[in-house]
């Protein structure tokens, strides 16, 4: 099947994680941008921090990976998603169609998948898109603090 066949068919309503292609795996992710922003973990008390450093090779205006198939060789710490980590990952946003399926759950209603592109998420500020800075470019990490509202 083509990219077009695949979306018509609406595979993630009836697969499961482990049961998507490699190309249904990948039109699954809506590109938000949440995944690759840094996460801190408080020495104390052990909290998830949720911040708006994202790594130095996403695309702020795209919210994409822009060398997502070399990624490891710059950025040895991406994470390679995989159905037991979409399970596990603590601080997958609500909003990641990865977590959705694993929850049993629908992929919303702005999810480029359902909606065609990705103006409908950008308008609803699911994304990162103007939110966050590069890892480069952050200052201390005291002022890169978020709460993120999704
Ligand atoms: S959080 Fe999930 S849906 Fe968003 S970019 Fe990351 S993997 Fe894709
Ligand atoms: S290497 Fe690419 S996919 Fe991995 S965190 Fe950075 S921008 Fe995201």
């Amino acid at each position: 099947m083509n990219r077009e066949e695949l979306i018509n068919s609406h595979y993630w309503e009836h697969k499961t994680l482990e049961e998507m292609s490699d190309d249904e795996w990948e039109l699954l992710c809506d590109g938000c941008g949440h995944c690759c922003l840094t996460k801190l973990i408080d020495e104390d008390t052990d909290e998830l921090i949720y911040t708006n450093v994202a790594c130095n090779l996403l695309d702020l205006e795209s919210c994409s990976c822009s060398n997502y198939m070399n990624r490891h060789t710059f950025e040895p710490d991406c994470i390679k998603l995989d159905a037991h980590l979409a399970r596990t990952l603590p601080w997958l946003p609500p909003t990641c169609a990865y977590r959705r399926i694993a929850e049993h759950k629908p992929l919303p209603f702005w999810h480029p998948l359902l909606a065609g592109d990705k103006r409908k998420m950008n308008r609803y500020a699911k994304s990162v898109k103007g939110k966050v800075v590069h890892e480069r470019n952050r200052g201390e990490w005291e002022e890169h603090i978020v709460v993120w509202k999704l």
